[in-house]
């Protein structure tokens, strides 16, 4: 494990990172200065994405091989079914493991270009992220991490169903779940309720909290928009007040609603029990430094990033 925040009278809670593969060059010297800064701060892991139907394919594994080679910190190779046969998806673990990852987050992922239209399986792909776990624990001595959704995924009827899924998914040996980022953490303690009441046994593996600190207003509606999840009002009105009423956001202002919003989801996460925290930073370290600082790591303070 690494390094933890220490709260007064409670548990140690660790954290992680999510990074994304970089579309250049400039976004990958940037990606490095995030890594380096992250890297001081001693997190759990760091997981990289996996482009929307394989699209990044190379880089992810490129990246991730390099972190898991030339740094001190633990990769978690994200992977996903889209547009893939499952002659392209060992292949891939292969190439993983080649690489000396061992970690593996398996997703099903979303259609390319509209993440919310049709799904539709590669004719020889697989059609679950379940079977894809399962695929994957097959190939080798590989841990294996799934996603999961506090407010249900869109493509769920009813929350049984998604709970259902997602209790599959760890019975099919998936060793935890990261969430799908969330503003309410009602949203957090009612899946965890679910699945601790499904199945007592899966409820005990890590229901990993996915938090983004906010720092601009269009691009969390954007976001929002594509994955089905919601803002909850009071957080809406938060920073829609920051962002003011000219033609263009008040970043800044935004930017610190958003990090108080990301500090306070967090306090809140720690004190309900969660096992640790994920930040989905967007390959920058200063926000969710900030939110880390704030919340009693003692790091040290990134210049740049
Ligand atoms: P699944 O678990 O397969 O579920 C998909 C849908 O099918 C759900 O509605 C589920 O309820 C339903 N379902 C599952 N099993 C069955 C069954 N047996 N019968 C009937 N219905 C079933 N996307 C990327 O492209 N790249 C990434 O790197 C990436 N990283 C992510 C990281 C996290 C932490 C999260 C939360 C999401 C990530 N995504 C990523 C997005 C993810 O791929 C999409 O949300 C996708 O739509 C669902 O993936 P899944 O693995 O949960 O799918």
């Amino acid at each position: 494990p690494g390094a933890v925040i220490h709260r007064p009278n409670s548990d140690p809670v660790p954290f992680s990172v999510e990074f994304m593969p970089p579309r250049d060059a400039a976004a990958e010297a940037r990606l490095w200065r995030a890594v380096r800064i992250f890297e001081r701060m001693r997190p759990a892991f760091v997981s990289m994405t996996y482009g929307a139907g394989g699209s990044t394919r190379e880089r992810t594994a490129r990246i991730t091989g390099q972190l898991a080679r030339e740094t001190t910190l633990l990769p978690v190779a994200h992977l996903t079914a889209v547009s893939h046969s499952v002659s392209e998806l060992r292949a891939m673990v292969g190439a993983y493991a080649d690489e000396g990852i061992t970690n593996i987050l398996a997703l099903r992922g979303d259609p390319p270009g509209d993440p919310l239209g049709e799904w539709i399986k590669h004719p020889d792909g697989v059609e679950y992220a379940e079977e894809l776990v399962r695929m994957v624990r097959d190939l080798g001595d590989f841990h294996v991490g799934v996603a999961s959704f506090p407010e249900g995924h869109h493509r769920a009827p009813d929350l049984d169903h998604d709970t259902r899924h997602l209790v599959g998914k760890l019975r099919a040996g998936a060793e935890y779940s990261i969430t799908q980022m969330f503003l309410d953490v009602d949203d957090y303690l009612r899946l965890r309720d679910r699945v601790s009441a499904m199945d007592p046994e899966q409820g005990r593996k890590p229901l990993i909290p996915g938090i983004m600190p906010i720092t601009s207003l269009k691009s969390l509606r954007r976001m929002v928009e594509l994955s089905g999840a919601s803002i909850p009002p009071a957080v809406e009105a938060r920073l829609t007040a920051a962002a003011g009423d000219g033609p263009e956001e008040d970043r800044e202002a935004v930017r610190a609603v958003g990090i108080d919003l990301a500090t306070e989801l967090s306090e809140r996460l720690i004190a309900e029990g969660a096992p640790s925290l994920h930040f989905c930073c967007l390959n920058f370290a200063r926000a969710t430094s900030e939110v880390l600082t704030r919340l009693g790591l003692d790091v040290l303070t990134p210049v740049g990033g």
